[in-house]
């Protein structure tokens, strides 16, 4: 301690007592004291409010006002300088009330000597600095705290935990203090919510078997944690379903139909896997715009939804390709009811925005455990049921069986030796010639793709075209037969057309204009003489872009002849919206309008149609000469079939009609 003097402030209402005091005081000679004398707890008051003393020494009972009504007001009102009470009765049941109100020492006047009185001083002084100490501590600690006695009453606190106090009270709509948080702490669990904020309460004991109570504001971390827990949630749901239909998505479906074959092995069940394909969806599309194509998604997503029990699953595996499983007793049929439902809700026209969209779907069933012990095999196999429903216009609900799958192997394997054939230039092509119906003259030869198989022999383009345009092959095919087809028409004895068919897929995967026209200067054929043949499907799967191709051969100079006319869906619209060259009308409708009397009516009006829109006309599959004789009534242009010349080698072309093979009608000309 430094050697200034220590400022006390004697309050006693009573002037012998306080005369009594000061000498005791000043008789002892260790400390330096500066002594101040009140007689009046409010001018007392007053002057600690003004001046800083080091101690008050306060008289217990002052007329009508006591002690410890002076220290709670000192306290009340900011001032923190120790106050020791001094009594003339015994110490007791006072000396304990005089603590609790906040009294640094409790003295009885009848025992006060100078050391008594000497120490007193010197230790409350002492205490209220580790006090103080302890307060500003307290007030800098980032969190709430009190002290709490043994009977659970606060007897220090900082601000923060006054402020809580405040905001407690609030919350709780009372006059709520500082005691009643700290009693509702101390039984509170370990995480606290007062209104939007949570608290992390933290207890140890005091060694005089009190305890700190801690309160760490974790609202922020809780918030974070929460954040992050949403976060989670939402990632984990968009992991496992589709944003668009909200249904499950492929890796949910892994998951479930994983879990379906273990629990179904260990109960000894049977359920049913349905792979279920939109019809047209690609159409829908094209033609309509990926909006439309998105609400026809939801609007099946949602109908799928519709048409599944409580015990069905369904999930979207991606595009337009969904996946349904249902559970089956024994002696359920082979077709679960949940596909029959499925057909009957979608095989109805959905009406999208006020349009009418035609779709359907293709379902394809496999039964555990007959079609399939693990997840890839019955998946594998309700897609090739799956298959076969979209080949078949009308089933649309095939369940699987060995046959199918000995087709579907062997056609990949027809595949696989395809690839082997193109590759060593296996591939031969042949020509039929067609002629014009008038004049009798060869007008030019269709290249047809040919593969002779050392093992399997001939097969036919009818097999190997259709794999070839799965499994993308038909390009490199494509290009071969171009080439060849375009080098041996240059060699030819006369500048007769040469025509070539080309593949949707082409269309939608090369650069045919540029293909074309490479060929074309490498080869040194003219244009005029190449004739690509296509189908309407390739006008209809994306119809922007195959006018642009299109458009792009014709200005080559090529010309474009519509082929298998009259077989696809949409064929006034399509044959009105691209200037074809030359409609080939199906070898079909040749071969029945002789013994079909619709069939005639329909080929009297292609030919009809075709010639008022300026097109030339071709019959194909022309085999006999009531044919040729009805083609020549209706005024058909040229005809193609075996009745003129099957399709040769290009060795053993001819180019004149034999007059023999001429029907009678027809002029000859060389
Ligand atoms: P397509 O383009 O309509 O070809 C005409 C088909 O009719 C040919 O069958 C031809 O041999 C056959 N044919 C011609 N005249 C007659 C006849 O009087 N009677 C009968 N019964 N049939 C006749 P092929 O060669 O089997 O070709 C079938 C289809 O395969 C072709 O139909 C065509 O769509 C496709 N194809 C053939 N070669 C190629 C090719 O190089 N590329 C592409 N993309 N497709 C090809
Ligand atoms: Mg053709
Ligand atoms: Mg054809």
């Amino acid at each position: 301690m430094d050697n200034k003097p220590i400022k006390i402030l004697v309050l006693d209402d009573d002037e012998d007592d306080t005369y009594l005091i000061c000498d005791t005081i000043e008789s002892q000679s260790e400390t330096d004291y500066d002594i101040t004398v009140s007689h009046h707890p409010s001018e007392a008051a007053d002057i600690l409010q003004e001046t800083p003393f080091d101690i008050v020494l306060c008289d217990y009972i002052m007329g009508a006002t006591s002690g410890i009504d002076f220290i709670k007001k000192m306290r009340g009102s900011g001032v923190d300088t120790p106050i020791i009470l001094l009594t003339g009765m015994g110490t007791g049941t006072a000396d304990q009330a005089a603590l609790e109100a906040g009294a640094a020492d409790f003295i009885s006047k009848t025992s006060i000597t100078p050391e008594v009185i000497d120490r007193a001083i010197r230790y409350s002084i002492a205490n209220a600095e580790r006090q103080r100490l302890f307060q500003s501590v307290l007030d800098n600690v980032n969190a709430a705290v009190v002290l709490v006695d043994n009977d659970y009453r606060p007897t220090l606190w900082n601000p923060e935990f006054t402020e809580l106090a405040t905001y407690y009270a609030k919350t709780n709509g009372e006059k709520t203090s500082v005691a009643d948080l700290t009693a509702a702490m101390v039984q509170s669990e370990r995480i606290v919510t007062i209104k939007d904020r949570v608290l992390e309460k933290k207890v140890s004991k005091t060694s005089n078997n009190g305890v700190v109570i801690i309160l760490h504001d974790v609202t922020e971390h809780v918030e974070a944690l929460r954040e992050r827990e949403a976060a989670e949630k939402r990632a984990a749901h968009l992991a496992m379903y589709c944003s668009m239909t909200g249904l499950p998505n492929r890796n949910a479906f892994s998951e479930r139909i994983d879990r379906e074959v273990a629990e179904a092995e260990a109960d000894g069940r049977e359920f049913y896997l349905l792979n279920l394909d939109l019809n047209k969806f690609k159409a829908v599309n094209d033609i309509y715009g990926h909006y439309m194509g998105d609400q026809l998604l939801n609007e099946v997503s949602r109908r799928l939804v519709e048409c599944c029990g409580p015990d069905d699953y369904i999930a979207r595996l991606g595009g337009d390709e969904f996946m349904a499983i249902q559970r089956k007793q024994p002696g359920d049929p082979v077709v679960p009811s949940l596909a029959k439902r499925i057909e009957t809700s979608i095989n109805d026209s959905i009406s999208l925005e006020d349009m009418l969209v035609e779709t359907g779907v293709s379902i394809g069933v496999a039964v555990f455990p007959h079609h399939g012990t693990t997840s890839a095999e019955l998946m594998s196999n309700a897609d090739v049921a799956m298959y076969r429903a979209k080949a078949d216009p009308l089933h649309r609900i095939y369940a699987f069986d060995e046959a199918m799958d000995k087709h579907i192997r062997l056609r990949r394997q027809i595949g696989q030796e395809l690839r082997k054939a193109i590759e060593n230039f296996e591939l031969d092509v042949h020509f039929q010639p067609q002629a014009d119906m008038l004049k009798g003259s060869i007008t030019g030869f269709e290249a047809l793709a040919r593969w002779n198989h050392e093992k399997f022999g001939a097969i036919p383009p009818s097999t190997f075209i259709p794999i070839a345009e799965d499994n993308g092959l038909i390009t490199q095919l494509g290009e071969l037969v171009l080439i060849r087809a375009c080098e041996i028409a240059v060699g030819w004895e006369k500048p007769c057309k040469v025509a070539v068919n080309i593949s949707p897929v082409q269309i939608r995967h090369v650069d045919l204009v540029e293909l074309v026209q490479s060929v074309l200067i490498k080869t040194g054929l003219s244009p005029s003489r190449l004739e690509l043949e296509v189908t309407e499907s390739v006008l209809i799967d994306d119809t922007n872009r195959a006018l642009h191709v299109l458009r792009g051969i014709k200005n080559l100079g090529v010309s474009i002849a519509l082929d298998d006319f009259g077989t696809g869906y949409s064929s006034l619209s399509t044959m009105i919206s691209f200037p074809f060259d030359k409609i080939k009308i199906d070898r079909s409708f040749v071969d029945s309008f002789a013994r079909n009397h619709q069939a005639a009516v329909i080929t009297r009006a292609m030919i009809n149609m075709a010639q008022q829109l300026n097109y030339r006309v071709i019959a194909e599959g022309v085999e006999t000469e009531e044919q040729v004789a009805f083609l020549l009534e209706e005024g058909c242009h040229e005809m193609q079939g075996y009745l003129i010349g099957k399709p040769v080698e290009p060795e053993r072309l001819t180019f004149t009609v034999e007059r023999d093979a001429l029907p009678a009608g027809m002029a000859h000309c060389a």
